[in-house]
């Protein structure tokens, strides 16, 4: 499994791995997947769910056939089913520098807005920020 070692969406490595319950309301009901781990931004909040995790989630929604494989079918956020598979460059920044990441394929949920990134996603995130260059540069120093 891909270690994420900082937040793909600010740059923290305050990021860290959480166990607990996940509540969403998916059509009016409230679905609570137990003990999920999941990695957690503590400065921006973003959550970074992995294939298990997702899997978690969507074996939790009673309304969705289980997937052969991992393909995300409903927002971990609020539970949206217009979740869907994009590719695109994608502009981030990371204290006030901006940097693409070309060609990025990750989920979009146009309802809440979320993002979801696969492992792969935030290895290539991490691959094309600053942070990362920073973050590489100062283990080489130390
Ligand atoms: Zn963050
Ligand atoms: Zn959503």
């Amino acid at each position: 499994m891909t270690e994420i070692t900082f937040c793909p969406t600010c740059g923290s490595s305050n990021i860290k791995k959480v166990k607990r319950d996940l509540s969403r309301i998916v059509k009016g009901q409230r679905h609570t997947v137990s003990a999920l781990e999941f990695h957690e931004c503590p400065d921006c909040g973003e959550k970074l769910f992995d294939a298990e995790a997702i899997r978690k989630i969507e074996s939790n929604s009673t309304s969705f056939a289980k997937p052969e494989r991992l393909k995300i079918t409903v927002c971990p956020t609020c539970g949206s089913d217009k979740i869907k598979l994009v590719r695109k460059d994608q502009t981030r920044e990371f204290e006030g520098q901006v940097y693409t990441v070309p060609d990025l394929e990750f989920h979009e949920c146009p309802n809440c807005g979320e993002e979801v990134y696969s492992p792969e996603a935030v290895s290539k995130i991490q691959a094309h920020s600053p942070a990362y260059k920073k973050m590489a540069k100062k283990k080489k120093a130390a």
